[in-house]
């Protein structure tokens, strides 16, 4: 420690006091609010004449610094008296050198993975995503704050002789980087602040560090470089005992050793406008308060309502719930008055959120931006270009198809839906000929595509930046179409945008050096593009609501504060182990080294970034949390959220949504979006026609109904005798599925799914005409009646298409009428082969409304889809008609089908002069036939039914049986109550109540 006592001797000989020294560091230490903002004023203003300047973390706290520091002391004089850490390195070195951009460095890192003989990397070299990981571990190397060639040595020095060696590999690619780097006259980035350090000694402005929480070893050495030259002020929140201290104790000791002074600041009182607020801020983990804090306990949030201050705790189930109930109370505030510039909404990662929140906030009109950064191929812009380019160079079909239906691209969508069902087969096979077929078809959107590729130096498919650069920008302006209309650029747009300029340049710098050659293909260099990152905000924009994470609030602080996604997992957080090095193989590589070459996981890092939060408002704070996924799966609250009402004597719960009251009634609706879902639920029309419209037509629009009590609920069921056979069967294959479906009635609605659709119209097309041919007498099926069928075929499709118009696309219409026309023609021709004994005598038959009796206490209603009679009508074969897959088990009731053998039943019942022999499901897309005849009558049956296994007539009437024991025993459960989400065997793909139920299952 000679060198700190001669820094601290030296300042007192030069006679400037402790108060001013001419170097040495000045510490400042105190929990958060406790005024270190002010001291920190204090101490530029004081050092005013040597220019001082202000290091804060993120270009947002530039902003918000600088505008405090012209409130605190009028106008500021001098250059750039608040900065970033990289905006300080870059000044004190005081030139700006040549850099290795992001895009160069990933190629550069991709091409030497590609290229050296390396152990445990190289099984890993390949994978998209490594290259970014061991530029990842780089950037944390550099922060070490050892020299570029010190980091080679000690990475070879920390390598695992033993059990191959990720160090050793590392330490091979470092050198390897840093040697190309300097051969092309570049640094590397992170070279900056070493650079930065060798420059200090023409540097003479005093430095101030506010925000921080912690600094990297690089930062360190710089801090403590510069504080052997000027004065350095570095301000830490820190209270020792306090919650999450801990992981900051070595922190603080190692600055207690170097400094001049230390301070200390006492926690303050009066800093947050409502008591609530302060006794949580120091209440939390602490045991529970009772004075202040036990006003929360007892109020509800109607009680609060009028009153701006406090905290407030909200509940909602599912994370969009959660969005929505946020954003509604946003609204709300906006409305009290509140500016949106005073609103924050601060979450642990943005990543799971953007979407879900944009969305809720854009639904109810609030201005907002988000603080993320995001990667390329996650932007609309980035994932369209990145992904058409790729389809071009692996001559994929699909991606290109979905780039010329996307807002990206100006063909009329009508002409993508014409393209894909005119070439349905030649889509499906793919290949070189696809791809020259929809180059005829787009030639100038496929020709545009191609101008973004040239040759490099080696004669090898590159990318031409120039031409990339233009391609891109005219894909932001076709953007502008997208989804409001409006014509205006959209900001994500442009910031991917910005990411693309950059990328380009470093291309065109890349070619320029002439290293182009060696190293990427188009592909390769796609896929790094997409991994690119993109800022979505800057976090100083005005007039917006912001969004951010937990880490970028460290040092601003708004009135209002809304902390979401207080589940555990999310915040807490679940950290999932880095690619590359996990903490042990980190842990290993230092004490290898003997030396803190790579940052090892700080414990207790997301209680002090709680805590932290927690003295971020001024005057009010939200905690949200929610008890479910967007699915009904279960989430658990988070800790942190639990531990904040109980600090608060238990505060209840100020607003909780739960499932219930996802969809309010339509007078409470407060966006368009909550208001159809009202009308919905409530059976309300909407007055617009619009409205209407939309809501005949919504994608996955779903109805749920839900008994209001349990007990006359199961009195209502113990009542019925009347069942369809679709609900038994649905109860034997699962009680839980039978619970929630007919139960609840939440049934999918979307009426553009193409099973449904094509279930429907096959039913309708097939009842036309076959009630047609029985009604000409048509049957035995002739040449003469296959045409006639043919032309009733083309009207019923053309009638039932119609009616069903509004659901689906042009694109939609003509792929379900080729099918359902295949389907019938299919069964047409095969009716056309022989005349039998048995010939289709009634389609479509109702059971009476109150059913028929099939057992004691079950009486059965529904549809037959088909009756086939013998020539003396003695006889009877029931037909079901399918268009799922068939199965392979032999006995029906044990595949879980058991409709068949019900109409088999209720037919008996209903025509007990008739002998019902037996009956089939023909499943029309598959081309086959099951079912229940007895041997002896095959033969005699419709041509249409080829393909049938006949069974012994015993055989044939024990299954019969079975079916109806399985029914009765559905029956039995129902009226007992009985709904576990138990299945009969393997749950149904087609199920997507597995996250209701609980079980992984069909999830
Ligand atoms: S996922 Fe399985 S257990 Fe759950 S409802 Fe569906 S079929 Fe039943």
């Amino acid at each position: 420690m000679d060198k700190w006592d001669a820094i601290r001797r030296d300042a007192l000989e030069e006679g400037h006091g402790l108060s001013l020294p001419a170097a040495g560091i000045d510490l400042l230490l105190g929990p958060p609010n406790a005024g270190k903002l002010g001291e920190i004023v204090a101490w530029a203003a004081a050092h005013r004449p040597r220019s001082p300047v202000l290091v804060v973390p993120s270009r947002a706290d530039v902003t918000s610094l600088t505008a405090e520091l012209v409130g605190r002391l009028g106008a500021i004089v001098g250059s750039r008296p608040v900065m970033t850490m990289d905006e300080l390195a870059e000044d004190i070195v005081g030139e700006r050198r040549a850099a290795a951009g992001d895009l160069e460095q990933l190629i550069l890192v991709k091409h030497l993975l590609a290229e050296l003989k390396l152990e445990a990397v190289g099984e890993v070299a390949g994978f998209p995503g490594t290259a970014a990981a061991v530029l990842g571990v780089f950037r944390e190397l550099a922060d070490s704050g050892y020299e570029t060639a010190e980091i080679g040595s000690l990475l070879a020095a920390g390598a695992n002789r033993e059990s191959g060696s990720i160090a050793g590999d590392m330490g091979r690619i470092w050198d390897a980087y840093q040697a190309h780097l300097a051969e092309v006259g570049l640094v590397d980035r992170t070279d900056s602040l070493r650079a930065a350090v060798s420059a200090i000694p023409g540097w003479s402005r005093p430095v101030g560090f506010y925000g921080f929480l912690s600094f990297t070893s690089g930062q360190r050495s710089l801090l403590a470089e510069l504080a052997g030259h000027v004065p350095v002020l570095i301000a830490l929140s820190y209270e020792k005992g306090r919650l999450g201290a801990h992981g900051l104790d070595a922190e603080v000791a190692w600055w207690q050793e170097r400094a001049i002074r230390v301070r200390t600041l006492p926690p303050q009182d009066g800093v947050f406008e409502a008591p609530d607020l302060a006794a949580l801020e120091r209440g939390f983990m602490r045991g529970s308060v009772d004075s202040a804090g036990s006003a929360s306990a007892s109020r509800t949030g109607e009680d609060w309502l009028g009153e701006e201050t406090g905290v407030r705790f909200l509940l909602a189930a599912s994370r969009q719930g959660e969005a929505e109930q946020v954003a509604r109370e946003i609204l709300r505030l906006l409305g009290e008055g509140y500016a949106p510039d005073d609103i924050a909404v601060l979450v642990r990662r943005l990543g799971p959120w953007r979407r879900t929140l944009g969305h809720a906030l854009r639904a109810c009109g609030v201005p907002h931006r988000m603080d993320a950064r995001v990667r390329l191929a996650q932007t609309g812009l980035g994932q369209s270009l990145t992904s058409a380019l790729t389809a071009l160079t692996t001559r994929e079909v699909e991606p290109l198809i979905s780039y010329l239906r996307g807002p990206y691209c100006s063909v009329p969508i009508e002409q993508v839906d014409a393209f894909e069902i005119d070439r349905a087969a030649e889509i499906r096979a793919s290949g070189e000929a696809c791809m020259q077929l929809l180059k005829e078809t787009f030639p100038g959107s496929v020709d545009r595509l191609e101008t973004a590729f040239g040759k490099k130096g080696s004669g090898e498919l590159g990318l031409d930046p120039g031409n990339l650069q233009q391609l891109a920008w005219e894909m932001v302006v076709s953007g502008t179409r997208g989804e409001d209309g409006t014509g205006a650029l959209n900001e994500e747009d442009l910031q991917a945008y910005s990411v693309v300029v950059k990328s380009c340049d470093q291309l065109s710098r890349i070619s320029t050096a002439g290293w182009d050659g060696e190293l990427l293909s188009a592909e390769d260099t796609l896929e790094l593009m997409g991994n690119l990152p993109v800022w979505l905000g800057r976090g100083d924009e005005r007039g917006v609501v912001r969004i951010m994470s937990v880490a970028r609030a460290r040092a601003r602080r708004f009135p209002v504060v809304f902390m979401m996604g207080l589940v555990d997992g999310e915040f807490p957080l679940r950290q999932s182990p880095p690619v590359l090095l996990d903490e042990g193989e980190r842990r290993g590589l230092n004490l290898r080294a003997g030396a803190d070459l790579l940052p090892e996981a700080r414990t207790g890092e997301d209680v002090a970034l709680f805590h932290h939060a927690l003295s971020r408002p001024l005057n009010l704070l939200y905690l949200s949390a929610r008890d479910s996924g967007d699915s009904g799966e279960e989430a658990v609250l988070s800790p942190f959220w639990k531990e904040a009402r109980a600090t608060l004597g238990g505060a209840r719960i100020w607003r909780s949504r739960g499932l219930d009251q996802v969809v309010d009634t339509p007078d409470r609706a407060l966006t368009r979006r909550e208001y159809l879902r009202g009308c919905v639920l409530h059976g309300e029309e909407p007055p617009a026609e619009e409205d209407r419209d939309l809501l005949n037509t919504k994608v996955g629009m779903f109805r749920a109904v839900a008994p209001k009590e349990s007990a006359a609920v199961r009195a209502a069921i113990s009542r019925r005798t009347t069942f369809s056979a679709g609900e038994l069967e649905t109860y034997h294959q699962c009680p839980f599925r039978w619970f929630v479906e007919r139960g609840l009635r939440v049934q999918d609605m979307d009426p553009s799914s193409m099973p449904l659709l094509r279930g429907s119209l096959l039913h309708a097309v097939l009842e036309q005409v076959y009630g047609h041919l029985i009604e000409t007498g048509s049957f035995p099926l002739d040449g003469s009646g296959r045409m006639a069928a043919e032309e009733e075929v083309s009207r019923a499709l053309h009638h039932h298409l119609g009616r069903m118009g509004l659901a689906m696309g042009a694109g939609q219409r003509r792929l379900l009428e080729r099918e359902v026309r295949r389907m019938v023609g299919g069964l047409l021709d095969r009716e056309t082969a022989n005349a039998s004994d048995f010939t289709p005598a009634a389609t479509e038959h109702s059971l009476p409304e109150d059913g028929v009796k099939v057992a004691e206490g079950i009486r059965l209603r529904g549809r037959i889809d088909r009756i086939d009679l013998s020539q003396t009508g003695e006889e009877a074969f029931v037909v079901d008609y399918k268009t799922g897959r068939p199965t392979r088990q032999k006995k029906l009731a044990e595949a879980g089908s058991l409709q068949l053998i019900l109409y088999v039943l209720a037919l008996r019942g209903e025509r007990p002069e008739v002998n019902t022999v037996g009956g089939a499901y023909l499943h029309l897309r598959f081309g086959e036939v099951r079912g229940l005849a007895p041997h002896d009558l095959l033969g005699g049956l419709s041509p249409g039914l080829s393909g049938l296994k006949g069974r012994g007539e015993d055989e044939v009437e024990a299954e019969i049986e079975q079916g109806l024991e399985a029914a009765k025993k559905a029956v039995d459960g129902m009226k007992a109550g009985r709904i576990a989400a138990e299945p009969l065997g393997e749950c149904p793909r087609f199920c997507d109540w597995g996250p209701l139920c609980r079980s992984k299952r069909g999830a």
